[in-house]
């Protein structure tokens, strides 16, 4: 019988409020240490907390936008340990009545999805460590899956999809490097079929390559140990990028108790089904409908699809080129294929970028009008991307338009015939290789500039 992995996965996503969840100070990343700090968030006896509003919508939009149950009566709770980083000494979250329960990504259930605060950061310098708490008291969302995920892979795929979500609903700002998103992986290992085995926490990963790296390893380590007849051991670990490894942070004997009550210096959480429904209201269309919407409306591969909704400006401007080319098939190959590689290549992102869906509908539309030709519209589409002039200017320039009035060609074909007579004369009798030759003569009479296609059915047809 063979190994099979069960993960369950812990998102923590900060909430892109301008403040804090329980105080007035500013949420922004980066500033000087201890800057955005005051009694309420620096833990000061007597200084009391009051909910972000704005923050409880951006956990209701999460919830609804996967598929939650949103619970009108929550409960905020002290979760009690002490650490450097936690100044009050316990941390205000959520535990046995969470905002939301029961949705769904994909195939992975969410478990649910709860509300609370982040702690502050604790800096190591060699022999000193400092405390920065700019982050303490910034809001975040917990969000829990069922142990459904099978592997590495899926796992990714998963959480890709989580942040895709968030992001497209403006939750999070998805931004992994500077910790608004991270993630906790539970992994355990059973035989096939078999009843859930004993699950190891890895703690937060802040990568997709260190999420993959620390599952895999993970999966490995507990197969070996299962193999060798030994035992896992429930435990919280530590994933070293350097190494690629886990290795122990707590067993389950030192784990802590954290003493859960209900915070007494704040109210339940009490949200009206009208308020839900206001904000139902404004979750955007999400990534996964839009790209089915792709493949139902514009006859677009599954694959091209959805390529083309991985970000929201993304997907927006795709469309926008849709509307304005006329052309949902080539404005697809135009945006997958060059606009994602100019934009990479230099680093840009959509709303800097220079060749505006407008400008990429109407070179589109050149091309698709015979007014240039496949060669010539790269040409003009690189030169869009540096100088973010007009398409038409830029053929004008650069005189890439090419000729499709069929009487224009005929007339030169003629011309053409006329003056190799010999050559025409072989090809009639049998020579079949000089066509080759004749197009070319075609090709050169008119500068270059006649639709290949054309010059080659012109040319066929009065040679008979
Ligand atoms: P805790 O609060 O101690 O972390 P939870 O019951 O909230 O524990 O579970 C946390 C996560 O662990 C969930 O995502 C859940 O799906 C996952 N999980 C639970 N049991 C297992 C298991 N045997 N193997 C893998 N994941 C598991
Ligand atoms: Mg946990
Ligand atoms: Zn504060």
């Amino acid at each position: 019988m063979t190994w099979e992995a069960v993960i369950g996965l812990e998102v923590h996503a900060h909430l892109s409020t301008d403040t804090k969840i329980f105080c007035a100070c500013a949420t922004a990343f980066g500033a000087p240490p201890n800057t955005q700090v005051c009694p309420v968030c620096l833990g000061y006896p007597g200084a009391l907390p009051v909910l972000n509003r704005r923050a409880v919508e951006l956990a209701i939009r999460a919830a609804l936008a996967t598929g939650c149950t949103i619970h009108e009566r929550s409960v905020f709770a002290r979760k009690n340990y002490f650490y450097p980083d936690l100044p009050k000494g316990y941390q205000i979250s959520q535990f046995d009545r969470p905002l939301a329960t029961g949705g769904s990504i994909g195939n992975v259930r969410i478990l649910r999805i709860h509300m609370e605060e982040d702690a502050g950061k604790s800096i190591h310098h060699g022999e000193v460590s400092h405390v920065d708490l700019n982050r303490a008291g910034t809001p975040l969302v917990e969000i829990v899956s069922e142990p459904d995920i099978r592997s590495a892979e899926e796992a990714d795929a998963y959480v890709t999809r989580l942040r895709q979500i968030l992001m497209y609903t403006e939750v999070c700002d998805g931004n992994m490097e500077e910790g608004s998103l991270r993630c906790d992986a539970n992994v355990s290992v059973r035989r096939t079929g078999a009843s859930l085995g004993t699950r190891a926490e890895i703690k937060n990963l802040n990568s997709f390559r260190y999420l993959r790296s620390a599952i895999d390893f993970e999966i490995a380590r507990q197969i070996a140990i299962l193999e060798s007849g030994g035992t896992i051991t429930q435990e919280t670990r530590l994933y070293d990028p350097a190494s690629g490894e886990t290795r122990t942070m707590r067993s389950k004997e030192e784990a802590h108790d954290y003493r859960y009550f209900p915070d007494p210096d704040l109210l339940p959480l009490v949200v009206d089904r009208a308020w839900i429904d206001e904000i139902a209201r404004s979750v955007p269309e999400l990534p996964q409908v839009r790209a089915e919407r792709y493949q139902r409306d514009f006859a677009l591969s599954g694959k091209d699809a959805e390529a083309l909704v991985t970000s929201r400006p993304l997907a927006d401007y795709f469309e926008a080129t849709v509307e304005s080319s006329g052309n949902a098939r080539g404005a697809a190959n135009w945006v997958r294929n060059e606009v994602l590689r100019v934009l990479n290549e230099q680093k840009l992102d959509l709303a800097g970028y220079r060749v505006t869906p407008g400008k990429l509908g109407r070179l589109i539309r050149l091309i698709d009008s015979g007014a240039i030709g496949g060669k010539a519209a790269k040409e003009v589409f690189d030169d869009m991307s540096a100088s973010g002039h007009d398409p038409e200017q830029i053929v004008e320039r650069k005189g890439l338009g090419q000729i499709s009035d069929p009487a224009v060609i005929r007339e030169a074909a003629r011309r053409v015939i006329e003056r190799n007579a010999v050559q025409v004369e072989q090809y009639r009798a049998g020579k079949a290789q000089l066509f080759g030759f004749l197009v070319g003569q075609l090709m050169k009479e008119t500068r270059g500039k006649a639709n290949a296609e054309m010059a080659n059915a012109i040319l066929r047809e009065l040679l008979g």
